[in-house]
This record gives structure tokens, C-alpha cells and sequence, in this order.
């Protein structure tokens, strides 16, 4: 057995009402291996900070979702959302589960495009579509949901000049007992303005109304609230067919499932509080049954579900450039994971453990990344042991939103690396290096030489 390193002895003191006479259990074990990989191998082949994604883990959370959906409701159907991560790789798996894709601007509609997705498969949400984007959507036949009536008339427009019918829907934004309200996004179910849209559409030669849509948050607790959402999106299905018989194709409801991190100030972890994806598919598909589609004509079900399916599919791993104790005697360890990277540390307190055996000292530490600025804390308080001058940790939870979201901010951005299911490695996405960010530079003659 390898020598132990010496720890200086520690004396702490222990706060009452604590479960044990040791104080708080802090006894983690450490994370070695991802996938059957050993983190000490992947970081020596591809650098650190490294991003590693599982696959496997990916096709088990999509199968999971179906399976809690499908069971209960008869026509199902997933579109992988891409803004909450869009590297090929990553959605070219979710396609392979069945899932079409969920796009929210032109770039992402021309991802999808370039993953292979059919235009008939592709839901193009958000607020800023381009009049090309909107040619190029119609032309395809993809599903366009109306953010706002600007872009309601716009569509018109384009479809007459195109001589081309739009399917379209539209985001529905309603209150469904969640504070702060999300009602910047689509047309108001309280006040009106949906039916407004709904009888604008209708009204139209050219537009098609395939389908109505909602997506009331991200990070949902409460799957009450799709209930609610479900039970509106389904009235305004019913009145649509009472005033014009007309029957719509699909429910979207959009994602928001929380995933199991832990978001900063919550009294318990994530993988306590968060509802199973079974919670969320009994509260709305139980809404969709009970409501009064005609028995034979219950829509299709869409769901674009994001964080919950990708979160616990990615790790990043980090290795700890020093220790230093702060002017208050805390200790506080910094790596070269920085915020740059993980954008998710302002709303969650990621799980983080060591990456190699350490010894039972634990001690508050602040973890700080390595980026020559103030703000830049991946954690403010977490009981970590001592860990030493070049080791490693492992960030759990990091597959949403951190490899979309991430910044080039004083360095560049790390590898991204996919395990398959048969525990081979690939590299996903390169690192950046000088090269590709002036590749996209121009110096304008006049400043190209200087002498000091
Ligand atoms: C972001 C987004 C999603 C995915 O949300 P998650 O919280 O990641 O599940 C789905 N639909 C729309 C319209 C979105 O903007």
C-alpha cells in the first residue's frame, strides 16, 4: 500500500444537536472511475479541466422518461431541447432514442439541420426568429411555435409570398400556482391574448394551427403545476373545437423537470426533493386523460425535457493547483475549474468529490477556480479534506446548460469527452486554442506593427 502523506492534526470543534458524537456525516467516498475509466487516465490522455459525458447514462434517462410517459398515455413524443446542450454528439444519441429536436434560434434550427433531423421534426420555440429563419422553417414543413403577434403576421406574410401553408402553434404562458410567473414568452392564457392568437391563426388561409404549447419554468418542483398547465392548454383545445371544429395534433409541455442537483439555499439535496420523471408524466398525463378530448382523438403528447434527462449524465473533472488559508483562518482550495466553465455553480451547490483516497480530516473550505478574478468561487462553503497540489476532484451534474452556457473568459474552453456504452473514450469537442479564437480576428492594417 502507498505511503500516506502526513496531514498537520486538526482540532475541531463539534456544534451541538449534531446527529452523531463525529458531528455531520462527511464521509464521501471517492469518485476513481467514470464508466469504468479511471479519472487519473482521462485526465493524463486529455488535460485538465476535462468534461466527460456518459452515454449510456444518457440512453437510460431518455428510456426511463418514455417508459414513465408511454405507459400511462398512448402518443408520445421527446424533442430534445438544445440550448440545454448541443454538442453533435449529445443530441445525435437522443435522436437515435426518438427524440426530435427543440430549437430556439436559427443557429440551433441549422444544428438540427446539420444532425440530420427531417425539418417535419423540428420545433422551433424562442422569441427571435429571422424572417430566413421563418422562410426556411415554412419551406420545411417544421412545427413553429408563435412567441408574439409580430411574428404571428410575419409568418402570415411569409406563407402567402411562399405560397406554402405554416403549421404552426402557440406558446401559452398562464399562471399555474408558480411565483415568479413566467409570462414573458408567448400569449397570456388569463388575460385573453392566446385566444386572440388562436383566432387570428384561425382566421388565416395560410396558416395551419397544429398544436398548442407551454413551457412554465425550468427547474419545476411541482408537477401540480403541469396539471394545471395541461388542464388550460386542453380547454383552449376544447373551445377551439367548439367554435371552429377544429382538432389540434399535439400538446407540448414543454421541459422544466428539475433535475437532482441541489440548488444554493435549499434546506435538502436535490436527490430528496426533486419529484421522479414518474411524478411529472402522472400529473400531466392524468390532466390530458380526465380532460374532454374525444376518446379517439387524444393528441399527441410532446415534452421537451432538458435538464432532467442530461444533468447526471456529466462530470467535470479538475485538479487542485493550490491551498491557502484565507485572513478568517478558513481554508479555501483552488482549481482550474473556474466559473468560465461551470455556469451552473451560481444556482447550485454541485456535488464535488475527490478523485483519489484521502484521509477522514474533513474542514469548510472554499473552493475558488483559477480565474484572476474576484467572482470567481465555484463554492463558498463545502467540507472537503485536504486535498494536495495536483490531485483530482470530480463535479457531479454538470451535463445542462454548462457546455452551452460556458464563456471564453481569460482562457480557453477544455475538451469534451464521451464514454460509450462499450467504455471507449471519444473526444467529443477539442479544446479551443490560440488558433480558433483568431481565426475569427482581423487587425485592421494601420495597427498591425508597433515598436515600444
Ligand atoms: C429551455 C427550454 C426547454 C428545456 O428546459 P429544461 O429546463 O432544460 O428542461 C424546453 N422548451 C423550451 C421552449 C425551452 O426554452
Amino acid at each position: 500500500m502507498e505511503k500516506l502523506r502526513y496531514e498537520r492534526p486538526l482540532i475541531k470543534r463539534l456544534d451541538g444537536n449534531m446527529p452523531n458524537k463525529f458531528g455531520m456525516r462527511s464521509d464521501y467516498t471517492p469518485k476513481t472511475h467514470i464508466e469504468g475509466v479511471a479519472v487519473k487516465d482521462l485526465i493524463k490522455q486529455y488535460g485538465s479541466p476535462l468534461f466527460v459525458i456518459s452515454e449510456r447514462q444518457i440512453r437510460d434517462n431518455i428510456r426511463k422518461a418514455r417508459k414513465a410517459f408511454e405507459t400511462r398515455y398512448p402518443r408520445v413524443q421527446f424533442a430534445w431541447s438544445y440550448k440545454t446542450n448541443y454538442l453533435d454528439a449529445v443530441c445525435r444519441t437522443f435522436h437515435q432514442e426518438g427524440s426530435w429536436a427543440e430549437v430556439v434560434s436559427g443557429f440551433e434550427y441549422d444544428k438540427a439541420l446539420h444532425n440530420g433531423v427531417e425539418g417535419s421534426k423540428i420545433i422551433f420555440n424562442g422569441p427571435d426568429k429571422s424572417s430566413a429563419d421563418l422562410e426556411k422553417a415554412i419551406n420545411n414543413n417544421s412545427l413553429i411555435h408563435i412567441d408574439h403577434l409580430d411574428e404571428l403576421y410575419k409568418i402570415q406574410e411569409l406563407s402567402k409570398k411562399q405560397n406554402k401553408t405554416a403549421r404552426v402553434a402557440i406558446r401559452v404562458n398562464m399562471d399555474t400556482g408558480i411565483y415568479p410567473m413566467w409570462d414573458r414568452f408567448g400569449f397570456n392564457y388569463e388575460n385573453g391574448q392566446a385566444w386572440t392568437a388562436i383566432n387570428k391563426i384561425m382566421q388565416s388561409e395560410t396558416l395551419e394551427l397544429v398544436g398548442l404549447h407551454t413551457h412554465i419554468g425550468t427547474f419545476m418542483l411541482s408537477p401540480n403545476a403541469y396539471a394545471t398547465a395541461a388542464y388550460k392548454l386542453a380547454e383552449l383545445a376544447r373551445n377551439i373545437r367548439l367554435k371552429y371544429n377544429h382538432e389540434i395534433n399535439y400538446i407540448d409541455m414543454g421541459g422544466g423537470f428539475a433535475s437532482h442537483n441541489t440548488l444554493k439555499g435549499a434546506y435538502l439535496p436535490g436527490t430528496d426533493i426533486s419529484p421522479s420523471i414518474n411524478e411529472f408524466a402522472e400529473a400531466i398525463t392524468t390532466a390530458l386523460i380526465n380532460s374532454d378530448f374525444p376518446q379517439n382523438k387524444l393528441p399527441l403528447l410532446i415534452l421537451e425535457t432538458g435538464r432532467a434527462l442530461i444533468d447526471d449524465t456529466a462530470f467535470l473533472l479538475g485538479s487542485v493547483i493550490t491551498n491557502k488559508r484565507l485572513s478568517d483562518g478558513r481554508r479555501s482550495t483552488i482549481l482550474d475549474i473556474g466559473v468560465n466553465i461551470l455556469f451552473t455553480s451560481f444556482w447550485y451547490d454541485h456535488k464535488i468529490t475527490p478523485a483519489q483516497p484521502f484521509t477522514q480530516y474533513t474542514e469548510d473550505t472554499v473552493l475558488y477556480g483559477p480565474l484572476c478574478m474576484n467572482i470567481d468561487v465555484v463554492r463558498e462553503n463545502i467540507n472537503l479534506p485536504l486535498l494536495n497540489n495536483g490531485e483530482h476532484l470530480v463535479v457531479h451534474n454538470v451535463g445542462a446548460y454548462n457546455m452551452t452556457q460556458w464563456m471564453q473568459f481569460i482562457t480557453l474552453r477544455p475538451r469534451v469527452v464521451m464514454i460509450d456504452t462499450n467504455h471507449q473514450e471519444h473526444v467529443i469537442r477539442d479544446n479551443e486554442t490560440l488558433k480558433s479564437l483568431l481565426d475569427l480576428e482581423h487587425v485592421p492594417d494601420h495597427l498591425t506593427k508597433f515598436d515600444l
